[in-house]
């Protein structure tokens, strides 16, 4: 179930919360702390969903100004008045005469993830609580298997709402009914944009259109995406959107990882089937497989950890989705072999991105030059690329572009992201006819320098292609079957649209 928990500074301004949030919600949570000219008998005439009650002191992260007796008589009144729920916390719910109102006997900790929520959830079922709440922040990624243990151990036996606050705990509120979690909080929507009354919620449209919220069950496997920063990644939206269309009963979600040798193995327990990996951790993805893929395992980087035969592999598929998207812009060659055979390409940039397309397109006989701002790393990716290649590559500065012949020209660096939509790092008079024009940058979705190589007849490929390729190979390696791509693909356009 899905609660959307409301704080608002009026009950006029609640009352209006109440009915714009009723729509996909299967609760509301009313929060009464906060509320000026509180009217309970109004707000409660007006639900349309049961109700939670709640009415948080300032030590409990509410806005409680009244004394503990007024606040113990608001919530006895709620009960009187019809509530479904009223929420008391476990040092306060034992001043609170029981009614007819189910219970919920809720613990915070807004600092950590205690060692012994066994304990606590102990405390909670012994307070008398119809439903025991645990809310505690999570300071790493791992602090979630905690709260998942504890619903998977106990929640069959008393209904129980566990969770983990922050950004580290957003997978905890997204994942809980495949542990048996009770219910999860969602943000109300302001202008489309969540209005958190606790930190890491999501709304309600996030949790069921990007996360297949109402699809969850304990036989969903898990997926996701390790990086650190996460929080903007778009392919929890694509993958999930791919489960969706094939009716795969999987969730991907958004792994904020400091430590991915630790994540790994953890997450494997409770049944990670696969995950994508970016920044900062492409590199030692590499130790968290039994085997590594060839390609993968000379780049020394992967973006991908997927089951094989009962081994968990580490592969790359930015390398060959780059390569495969330049190869269809230039079409088949007649004589067979790849069309990147023997191709002058020049690539901008000498980060991860760019070392993952160099390799590969060193490996199909293409004659590569490495421009890069710093010229010494372009240097270093050029030597490691020409001692397989055979010195089919070489690294040039940014001022000597001018003077270069080329078929292929391709952008790995940010140059043209948002917010600065018109840099372009190709001056445009270098750009001609039948070149091909690649672009990592895919926000947004026409760069300058997309733009520009369109208007000189150049074939383009769009970052979004390159994206949508390197996530449509990691779907086949983890399902067995090809992705949609079109969905994917129309998925990502309605966010960056
Ligand atoms: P990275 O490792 O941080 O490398 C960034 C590269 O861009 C470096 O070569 C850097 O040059 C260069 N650079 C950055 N700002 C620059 C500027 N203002 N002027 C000139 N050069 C600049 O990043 P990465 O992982 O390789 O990613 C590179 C780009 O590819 C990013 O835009 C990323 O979003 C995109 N990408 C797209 C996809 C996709 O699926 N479409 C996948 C992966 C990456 P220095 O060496 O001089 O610092």
């Amino acid at each position: 179930m899905i609660c959307v928990s409301l704080t608002a500074r009026s009950n006029e301004q609640m009352l209006r919360m109440m009915e714009l949030e009723s729509g996909e919600a299967d609760m509301l949570e009313l929060r009464l702390d906060g509320i000026k000219n509180l009217d309970l008998t109004k707000l409660l005439e007006a639900r349309t969903r049961p109700v939670i009650v709640t009415c948080r002191p300032a030590d409990e992260g509410g806005k409680w100004k009244g004394s503990e007796s007024a606040r113990l008589e608001l919530l006895g009144e709620a009960d009187a008045l019809g509530a479904e729920y009223i929420d008391i916390e476990l040092d306060a719910s034992g001043n609170l005469p029981g009614g007819k109102a189910k219970r919920i006997v809720s613990f915070h900790d807004f600092d950590k993830t205690p060692d012994d929520l066994s304990a606590i959830h102990e405390k909670l079922v012994a307070s008398g609580a119809d439903v025991a709440k645990i809310a505690v922040t999570a300071r790493s990624i791992m602090d979630n298997l905690a709260v998942f243990k504890l619903l998977k151990e106990r929640g069959a036996k008393t209904p129980t709402i566990a969770l983990c606050m922050g950004e580290h705990g957003v997978v905890s509120r997204i994942a809980s009914p495949l542990f048996g979690g009770y219910l999860t909080f969602a943000a109300a929507s302001k202008e489309g944009k969540a209005k958190p009354s606790a930190p890491g919620q999501l709304t309600t449209k996030q949790l069921c259109r990007e996360f297949r919220y109402r699809d969850l069950r304990p036989t969903t496997r898990i997926y996701g995406v390790i990086g650190k920063p996460i929080a903007h990644s778009l392919s929890p939206l694509i993958h999930n959107a791919a489960f969706n269309e094939l009716h795969i009963d999987a969730l991907y979600l958004p792994f904020l990882v400091d430590d991915i040798r630790e994540f790994v193995p953890a997450y494997r327990e409770i049944g990670a089937r696969g995950f994508s990996v970016t920044i900062p951790h492409k590199e030692a993805a590499l130790e968290c497989a039994e085997e590594v893929d060839e390609l993968a395992a000379r780049l020394g980087a992967a973006n991908t950890l997927y089951e094989s035969e009962g081994k968990w592999r580490a592969a790359n598929t930015d390398c060959s989705a780059s390569v495969g998207a330049l190869e269809r812009a230039l079409g088949t060659k007649k004589s067979g072999g790849s069309p990147l055979a023997n191709k002058n390409i020049v690539v901008m940039g000498a980060g991860g991105a760019a070392r993952a397309m160099v390799f590969g397109l060193v490996d199909k006989g293409a004659k590569v030059v490495v421009a890069n701002r710093t010229y010494e790393r372009g240097a270093k990716l050029a030597e490691e690329a020409s001692a397989v290649a055979g010195g089919k590559c070489h690294a040039v500065k940014l001022d000597e572009l001018g003077d270069l012949k080329f078929d292929v020209i391709c952008n790995l660096t940010s140059i043209g992201m948002h917010p600065n939509v018109d840099e372009s790092p190709v001056p445009a008079e270098l750009l001609k006819p039948k070149m091909v024009v690649f672009d990592a940058v895919y926000n947004p979705l026409e760069t300058k320098l997309i733009r520009d190589a369109r208007e000189s007849g150049c074939s383009v490929v769009p970052g979004l292609d390159w994206f949508i390729g390197q996530a449509a190979e990691q779907f086949r390696l983890w399902t067995g079957q090809d992705a949609p791509e079109e969905t994917m693909r129309q998925a990502a356009l309605a966010r960056l649209g």
